[in-house]
């Protein structure tokens, strides 16, 4: 006999748990399968995101900061140390211990709001049936009213970088070097070649990024790419645009890479590589041929607006449908389908989802960028702040980046927000909240903003849309 509930939610990421707590608060009986297994066999929580993405990795990005500062930084201050020592393991086992509570927290947090929690592997069968296959090959099947796909995804591994143990890593193996690699090779100098790459070159690396395509952080406002890109190379990252990865070959302890960029074939050779040229939906051994659910062009589980697979009461969230691969898009969409099933209305804005690459300084914006606005043929103007004029940032010691605001020439409705500078990943929303409630840049520009602080950089780039700024000299006229 199989057990019966309102909702089963296949995978506890941040998509899947927030879904599932949704639910049941919402007074739905649910049941959360996950079949993720931590360093000691025992069953976690959180995904990617906690065991192996965010949370990690920011976790080596402050520690590696805070190393840097040392470093670099603190003389300027008048702050004289010496002998300052990395212990590379200490910082692991710090990050180690942040996993575990939090992973643990979540499966508490299951647990406390009724969430029914299925150790094993969730498939889909026809029917709005689960099977869950235990580690122990057991099998039950579990009927569900409605069913919430969030498996997720994992790495893309290309065939000329084949991972190879301890030498060419995957994003999870770059959370795990027992030491500060002497010469390192990234792939891909996305988000998390960015991220990764630099914690490992402020703690010493020599670090070279090889990114395929020719305009460096294609996808983010070319302005602050460009910005980003002088900033990241002068901290010591190497990055080398138009430059495509296709061969690799181990030699004892090192790592030949073999790539093509504008003079033609070249050779690089480091002690370690990590390939982080993006990221795939999984769903392997997940849908019965005939449960119903359709994949699109490109292996991501179709979805409508709602979340709605090809199959009525089959929902799927977060990194395994189309949208930006974060944490919090996918707990959004986790809430939203807990709202539709549970009956009440509920819509996911797409235009609106903030985005930060933890860098020093942060990189984050939300809604479009000027090349976008630019394509769309809309009329807008900008309004640009650089932190150099910005007194808190000077006494922060970064003065690097700047606050752009785009908006609608018409109406002046706020259509983008950029930022490069420290703290970008708190202050990006000010623009998200603005942006949800349709604020014009004259709104921001007519708030009262704490002095001093870093935020004024968004006030004076609201004035500086329309040629107000006070603590610079004005690039456009006033209107
Ligand atoms: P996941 O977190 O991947 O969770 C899916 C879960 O489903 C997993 O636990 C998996 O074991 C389970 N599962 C899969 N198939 C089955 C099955 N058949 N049965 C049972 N269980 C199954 N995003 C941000 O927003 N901010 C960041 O700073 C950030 N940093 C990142 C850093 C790194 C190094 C990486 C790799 C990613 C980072 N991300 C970040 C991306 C973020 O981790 C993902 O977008 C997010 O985890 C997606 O959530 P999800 O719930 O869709 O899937
Ligand atoms: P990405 O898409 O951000 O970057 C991958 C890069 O690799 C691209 O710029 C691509 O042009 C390049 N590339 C592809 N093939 C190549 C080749 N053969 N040679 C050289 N370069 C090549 O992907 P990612 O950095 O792997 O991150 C995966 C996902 O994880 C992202 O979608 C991101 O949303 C998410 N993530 C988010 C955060 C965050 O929010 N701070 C952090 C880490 C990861």
């Amino acid at each position: 006999m199989s057990d019966k509930y309102d909702v089963v939610v296949i995978g506890a990421g941040p998509g899947g748990y927030v879904a599932a707590i949704r639910a049941a608060q919402l007074g739905l009986k649910t049941a959360c399968v996950e079949k993720g297994q931590n360093k000691e066999g025992k069953p976690t929580y959180g995904g990617t995101c906690l065991n192996v993405g965010c949370i990690p990795s920011k976790a080596l990005l402050e520690a590696s900061h805070k190393y840097a500062e040392t470093q670099h930084d603190f003389a300027e201050l008048g702050i004289e140390v010496s002998d300052v020592q990395m212990n590379v393991k200490k910082m692991i086992a710090h990050k180690d211990s942040i996993v575990s509570k939090l992973t643990q927290g979540v499966g508490g947090l299951l647990k406390a709001n009724g969430v029914t929690a299925l150790h094993g592997s969730g498939k889909v069968l026809s029917g709005k049936k689960v099977e869950v296959t235990a580690q122990d090959g057991s099998v039950q099947v579990v009927e569900a009213e409605n069913i919430i796909i969030a498996s997720g995804s994992v790495p893309v591994e290309i065939p000329p970088a084949p991972l190879t143990e301890g030498l060419i890593v995957d994003s999870t193996g770059a959370l795990e070097f027992e030491e500060v690699p002497g010469r390192l090779g990234v792939i891909g100098g996305g988000v998390i070649g960015l991220e990764l790459g630099s914690v490992w070159s402020r703690l010493g690396s020599e670090v070279t990024v090889l990114e395929a395509q020719d305009t460096f952080l294609a996808s983010t406002d070319q302005e602050i790419a460009k910005a980003a890109k002088k900033v990241l190379s002068k901290q010591g990252l190497n990055i080398q645009i138009g430059a495509r990865v296709t061969g690799t070959e181990v030699k004892g302890n090192e790592v030949v890479v073999t790539y093509t960029d504008a003079k033609g074939e070249q050779q690089q050779t480091f002690d370690k590589l990590i390939v982080c040229v993006g990221r795939r939906p999984y769903t392997e051994a997940l849908l019965s041929n005939d449960c119903g659910v359709t994949l699109d062009e490109r292996g991501f589980i179709y979805v409508d607006d709602h979340c709605r697979t090809s199959v009525p009461g089959v929902y799927a969230i977060g990194d395994v449908v189309r949208g930006p691969m974060l944490a919090h898009k996918a707990s959004e969409e986790g809430m939203t389908v807990a709202d539709l099933i549970a009956g009440h209305k509920a819509e996911m804005n797409y235009d609106v989802i903030p985005g930060v690459i933890y860098t020093f300084p942060e990189i984050a914006s939300v809604g479009k960028t000027e090349e976008e606005v630019k394509a769309e043929g809309v009329e807008y103007e900008t309004g640009t702040f650089p932190f150099q004029a910005i007194g808190r940032a000077m006494t922060n010691g970064c003065t690097d980046g700047m606050v752009k605001i785009i908006t609608e020439k018409a109406s002046d409705r706020i259509l983008g927000m950029h930022i490069m500078g420290q703290n970008a990943g708190e202050m990006i929303h000010q623009g998200v909240i603005a942006m949800e409630f349709g604020s014009s840049a004259e709104d921001l520009a007519l708030m009262c903003f704490a002095h001093p602080t870093l935020s004024e950089a968004v006030h004076e780039a609201a004035l500086a849309v329309d040629g107000h700024a006070i603590h610079m000299p004005n690039r456009k006229k006033r209107k």
